[in-house]
């Protein structure tokens, strides 16, 4: 019995090693493609409701992986958040998504995704400011997403967001809902606006119980309401009739290439 215990012992501590090496392998090339310039933004659409009117767009950051193709962030940004890389990689795509939105023809927002470890870095706000400075966005144009994870804050959290505020920038609580601390937080840490996030947005027949009250919910805080992942016409009728002020999804557009973004702002500049 002690033998086959040392044996599952040695099996767990190999199998620990194994995936450690998997973990600096991840880190390691993620390290290298940041550096090597892999790196690249997409852009989704965000529109109105009900009339479908491109008002900005969410940068998401996609992998251009020189044997693996386009890869998207599910495949890599835990390892940013777990070895600390999301922060240079944050800062290269708030770089990158206020340089190209600088370049749009009119003057709409670009929403940038900031994970709640680049929130606890002192001077957050400093980078938000040099990437507006050096872009020549104006601090209006630009929403930073947060998710329920900064709830939990840490290091300089609380400060930081208030000198986002302070700087002009909006912020956006991203996948609304999921989290349990919503209510509490949206008391404690006021936003510009609220992403539904996609799994309460009703499917055909579905309740939209949720929707209806986070629709609500918005209304009495003064909040803009967003709905995430509309993928049908259904569903972008009833989000509008429950509310909802902007959408993004599927329905109206895939994230693209930034050329796309701007060829398709420039068309609906001239009509
Ligand atoms: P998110 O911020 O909730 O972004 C929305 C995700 O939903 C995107 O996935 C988008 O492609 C997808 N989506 C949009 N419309 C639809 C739809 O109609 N149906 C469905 N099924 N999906 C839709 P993506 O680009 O794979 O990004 C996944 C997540 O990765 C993002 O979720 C965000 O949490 C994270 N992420 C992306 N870029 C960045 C970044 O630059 N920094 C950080 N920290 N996280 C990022
Ligand atoms: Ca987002
Ligand atoms: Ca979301
Ligand atoms: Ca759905």
């Amino acid at each position: 019995a002690k033998e086959r215990g040392e044996g599952g012992c040695q099996r767990y501590t190999a199998g620990m090693e194994a995936r450690g090496a998997e973990r600096n392998r991840r880190t390691a090339a993620l390290r290298t493609a940041i550096m090597e310039d892999q790196m690249v933004v997409f852009f989704q659409p965000v529109v109105t409701l009900p009339e479908g009117r491109i008002t900005g767009a969410e940068a998401l950051v996609r992998w251009q992986h020189p044997t693996d193709g386009l890869v998207g962030p599910g495949a890599f940004i835990e390892t940013a958040e777990q070895s600390g890389l999301i922060v240079p990689l944050g800062t290269w795509v708030l770089r990158a998504a206020t340089r190209e939105a600088a370049t749009w023809p009119g003057e709409q927002t670009v929403s940038v995704n900031v994970s709640a470890r680049q929130l606890r870095e002192p001077g957050f706000p400093g980078v938000v400011a040099a990437a507006l400075r050096d872009s020549g966005l104006p601090a209006h144009r630009l929403t930073v997403e947060i998710t329920e994870s900064v709830a939990v804050g840490g290091g300089a959290t609380g400060e930081n967001l208030q000198g986002l505020r302070d700087l002009g920038v909006r912020l956006s609580l991203d996948d609304f809902g999921t989290g349990a601390s919503t209510l509490s937080l949206l008391a404690t840490c006021p936003v510009h606006q609220i992403k539904l996030d996609r799994s309460f947005v009703p499917d055909a027949g579905g309740s939209d119980a949720i929707a209806d009250a986070v629709a609500q919910m918005a209304r009495a805080f003064a909040v803009q309401a967003v709905a995430e992942g509309v993928e049908t016409a259904e569903q972008a009728a009833r989000m509008a009739a429950l509310g909802y002020d902007r959408a993004q999804g599927f329905y109206f557009a895939r994230p693209m290439p930034a050329a796309d973004m701007k060829a398709r702002l420039n068309v609906a500049e001239a009509r």
